[in-house]
């Protein structure tokens, strides 16, 4: 089975030849199943390109399922929420007239705070329901009047069949809102930040490529959010006021994206063999799909390199990621030449301060700072 996959965006069916090498084989990093769990389904292969049509950046992922990242629903995934007030504040000037109830679609549990933020800005005046994946049969099929608002947090670019994409675009109606949050990839990518590398991230839209592709599906952009603190991410509320569904004329002949994929998967391999040439042995302690990242580029640079994965979420306990046992931090093994820390504060400073106990030529370090070459480490 071959990555092969129509682009969700322009529709396009060729799929570029990988650059030698670049296929990667993995099991999914947001599943957390165990080694009984484990089948076909759960493992990929993927690589890191462009469309050779409208030039996004996306992953080639021979899987089979619609939608990647977030598939295990246990897992929380700490998005930033400070400006969900200021979003609901944009939408008080297009709802302020308004006599009918609001429907408010979720997609995952991504959308959840923003969804109750929004709830609770306009419910003293309106009647708000929040309406989950389960129930959007229902509440599309309702011909009673209503205003819908479409959340789509971090969720378009986790999409891995263009149906999925589809049939959303086929359920927002004429007059209906839809709020969509997304990294700033290229903003990321000027940075020299590679954080963003992700196989079940499956697109990396620029925000005027998003612009563009939304104009041409008959959507106006009524406010744009943008961020740039620690974690670029962009906020574009729009509306739909025609319904082009010609699903596959999109060409984004003014947009030439820049291919910021596997030049930035080229210069993390090369910082990350520069960095740990000198280690076999690694311990990773709070995993989270940066630290598998920067796994798999451990076990592709060195094949014989020792991994072990260490966290606390029940969630995550002994869940297998290609073949290696994410156990609890009882059984961290100082031995480890290179300790590497998703986490701070006083719990992390405790465990390293046990690691040089017994082996005060351990290497350690934050795995934040891997993603930034200019970074320095901090102990
Ligand atoms: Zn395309």
């Amino acid at each position: 089975m071959q990555p092969s996959a129509s682009c969700i965006f322009c529709g396009c069916h060729s799929t570029p030849l990988p650059i030698a090498g670049s296929t990667i084989r993995s099991d999914f990093t947001s599943l957390f199943l165990s080694a009984q769990e484990i089948a076909w389904a759960s493992t990929h292969k993927f690589y890191f390109g462009q469309c050779p049509q409208c030039g996004v950046n996306r992953v080639f992922s021979s899987s089979h399922l619609p939608l990647l990242g977030s598939q295990n629903p246990s897992i929380t995934y700490k998005e930033p929420s400070h400006h969900h007030n200021t979003i609901a504040s944009k939408l008080q000037k297009y709802f302020h007239k308004v006599e009918y109830p609001i429907n408010i679609f979720m997609h995952s549990k991504k959308d959840e705070s923003l969804a109750h933020v929004i709830s609770s800005f306009f419910s003293s005046s309106l009647n708000i329901n929040i309406v989950h994946p389960n129930r959007f049969d229902e509440f599309i099929t309702d011909t009673s009047p209503s205003i819908n608002v479409w959340l789509l947090s971090r969720f378009i670019e986790h999409i891995n069949k263009k149906e999925l994409l589809d049939e959303l675009l086929i359920c927002i109606a004429i007059g209906d809102y839809v709020i969509i949050e997304m990294l700033d990839f290229y903003a990321l990518f000027c940075q020299l930040n590679t954080s963003f590398l992700w196989d079940e991230r499956t697109y990396y839209p620029t925000k005027k490529y998003l612009l563009e592709f939304l104009l041409s599906k008959g959507f106006e952009v009524l406010e744009t959010y943008i961020d740039s603190e620690s974690e670029p991410f962009f906020v574009l509320v729009v509306k739909r006021i025609s319904l082009n569904q010609s699903l596959s004329s999109f060409h984004s002949s003014n947009v030439l994206e820049k291919d910021i994929l596997s030049s930035s998967n080229s210069r993390l391999l090369d910082y990350c063999h520069q960095r740990f040439k000198m280690f076999r042995s690694f311990s990773f302690y709070g995993v989270n799909h940066k630290a598998f990242l920067i796994a798999s580029i451990l076990t592709r640079l060195y094949p014989d390199a020792e991994i072990k994965l260490f966290d606390s979420s029940s969630v995550k306990l002994n869940s297998v990621w290609n073949s290696i046992v994410i156990t609890d931090f009882s059984n961290v093994d100082p031995s480890s030449e290179c300790h590497i820390f998703a986490f701070d504060g006083e719990f992390s400073s405790k465990i390293k301060s046990s690691v040089l106990r017994s082996n005060p030529t351990a290497h350690i370090l934050s795995l934040a700072n891997l993603f930034h070459p200019l970074a320095h480490d901090h102990p």
